[in-house]
């Protein structure tokens, strides 16, 4: 046992010793009792009757007396001493136990740290922990004055190999790739899976071009040697972009996007590796430059919110609307969030698109409420925020300082992200569903979420996903879709929403297949905050249910 553990209990115990026992006082209580039953009966014995007199001559005379006089003494020693000595064993107990405690919840700590920072499927390193070590590597470079080099590779037609041959096959590929990276490169360099079938080699300390260079070719070569998927041989090939600290950039960022670029490039030349030259940006692709440009249009206040109403079939008087963002760019005009989250996912911008978003809905919604406006909202989050261990403390500050209650928050998740499940990403779900905001699952039916899975998470509302509601009309499979979906929705005690309600039949049929709400074109397209305001006061939500 630790020498201060020791002392706390040893301390404990000097403090019980400082009173009187619950023992000590029954066994002098019981000897007292003894001493005076015995005197009495000696008293008697000698005298025939019971006198104070009898007494003290008892007393004076009687040696066993004089022995039964010392027990309440005998007694009170005992009982201390026993008592403390439980004392020392319950405290030893809770210590240990508490240490137990510790060592378990330490252990949970790393190894949610490591889900966080390393990818599944291969145990390399993820996008999360390659941004912190190249900021880190791009500071020490800066202060040494050294050179640093990033490689970013991605492999030439795997999705051919993951259509051919399936997905299993396409994930053993990955991982035999990984294991072939992590044994080419040495200890002090890192090899992360940034995404899909790329991945990156931060090289924290070169002395020249031709090092990266060098590193690029022993990469290419041990990929050389034919692939074994269980027992199909096959070759693969990889392009790969450098970049170098501080030649083609100052920041993590511009280093990642440059060797992107060079990456691209090293593709479309059908080389093996290129290093990054100005003049290669022409050929990137647009989601290239796109992502180096994200962070400046969030900076820039260039993105901009819609809210669509989601309307309540029951006509429960609340007013719903589901936020969602799009890119205001100087020169592509607006660019569509199907375009522009995929690449915050990939870039780890996400979580900065989330805090936007929210921060903005609140502020809106505040400024309604003093209208009298009490507006529901469902904001989009990404598997990612889950995973960020402030987006708890972000929402509740945020509701708080917008005095907005935490029932008029949804979240809205995808199927997919939720198979992602960890137990960090799931207990944030319990926690933020804990103080009462509703979590909804979006796109539902697109993904393969098992149903014991979808029972156990805290989820109010499921969002069947447009393209079933868009294709209703076509097709009679989806209508059969649809409703199983609102059948499963209902015995899991979930609200539905369908979404895409792009037509008044489809409404109508949703209505008779007791879907809860709607949102869709037909209700009404995604409007800005004061368009939204104007249709509430003349349209919401009588018009269209009186319409049934
Ligand atoms: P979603 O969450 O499923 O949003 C519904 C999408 O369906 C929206 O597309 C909406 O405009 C579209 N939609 C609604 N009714 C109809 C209809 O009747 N017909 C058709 N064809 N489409 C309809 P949008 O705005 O392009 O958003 C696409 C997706 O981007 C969203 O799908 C959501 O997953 C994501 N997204 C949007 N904003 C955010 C955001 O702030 N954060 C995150 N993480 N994702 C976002
Ligand atoms: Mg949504
Ligand atoms: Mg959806």
């Amino acid at each position: 046992m630790p020498q201060n553990t020791l002392q706390v209990l040893t301390d404990n115990v000097d403090l019980l010793k400082a009173r009187a026992s619950k023992y000590a006082v029954y066994g002098v209580l019981i000897a007292v009792c003894a001493i005076i039953i015995a005197t009495c009966l000696v008293s008697y014995v000698q005298h025939g009757n019971v006198s104070l007199s009898g007494i003290i001559e008892a007393q004076k005379t009687n040696v066993a007396l004089w022995l039964l006089d010392f027990t309440p003494f005998g007694f009170a020693i005992w009982g201390q001493y026993v008592s403390s000595l439980m004392a020392f064993q319950a405290g030893a107990m809770v210590v240990d136990q508490t240490n137990e405690l510790r060592a378990h919840a330490a252990a949970l700590e790393r190894r949610a740290n490591y889900e966080v920072t390393h990818d599944r499927l291969t145990d390399l390193p993820n996008q999360v922990l390659l941004r912190d070590r190249l900021a880190q590597a791009v500071q020490l470079a800066q202060q040494d004055r050294s050179r640093m080099a990033v490689l970013v590779m991605d492999l030439d037609q795997f999705k051919d190999v993951n259509d051919a041959l399936g997905r299993e096959q396409g994930d053993r590929l990955l991982q035999q790739v990984a294991s072939r990276l992590r044994a080419a490169i040495q200890d002090t360099e890192t090899v992360a899976r940034s995404g899909g079938d790329e991945f990156a080699v931060l090289l924290p300390k070169i002395r020249s071009e031709e090092q990266a260079v060098q590193i690029a070719v022993t990469i290419g070569n041990a990929l050389k040697a034919a692939f074994d998927l269980s027992g199909s041989k096959l070759d693969v090939q990889a392009s790969i972009g450098i970049s170098i600290y501080p030649d083609h950039g100052s920041s993590a960022d511009d280093l990642l996007q440059r060797a992107e670029v060079a990456m691209y490039t090293a593709k479309q030349e059908k080389v093996s590796y290129i290093v990054y030259e100005s003049s290669q940006e022409k050929n990137s692709p647009r989601r290239v430059t796109l992502a180096g440009e994200l962070r400046q249009a969030l900076e820039g206040d260039e993105l901009l919110l819609e809210y669509q109403p989601k309307l309540s079939i029951n006509n429960d008087g609340n007013a719903e609307v589901e936020v969602l963002s799009r890119w205001r760019h100087p020169n592509h005009g607006i660019i569509p969030p199907e375009e522009f989250i995929p690449l915050a996912e990939r870039t780890g911008l996400i979580k900065l698109v989330t805090s936007w978003v929210l921060k903005n809905v609140c502020h809106q919604m505040a400024e309604w409420s003093s209208n009298g406006m009490h507006v529901g909202v469902s904001v989009n989050i990404s598997a990612q925020d889950l995973h960020d261990q402030d987006l708890y403390d972000r929402v509740t500050g945020l509701l708080a300082a917008n005095r907005i209650e935490a029932s008029r928050l949804v979240l809205e998740i995808t199927e997919t992200s939720i198979m992602l499940d960890s137990e960090r990403a799931m207990s944030m779900l319990h926690r933020l569903a804990g103080i009462g905001i509703r979590i909804s699952i979006d796109d539902f039916g697109t993904g393969y979420s098992s149903m014991a899975h979808l029972s156990e998470l805290p989820v109010k509302e499921i969002k069947i996903d447009k393209s079933f509601v868009l294709g209703m009309v076509d097709n009679p499979k989806y209508k059969k879709i649809v409703r199983a979906i609102i059948d499963l929705g209902h015995n899991l005690d979930m609200q539905v929403v369908a979404e895409g309600v792009a037509d008044e039949w489809s409404y109508r049929e949703l209505t008779a297949l007791r879907c809860d709400s709607v949102q869709g074109d037909y209700i009404s397209v995604p409007l800005s905050a004061p368009a939204l305001a104007k249709w509430i006061g003349n349209a919401w939500p009588a018009r269209l249910v009186e319409n049934l």
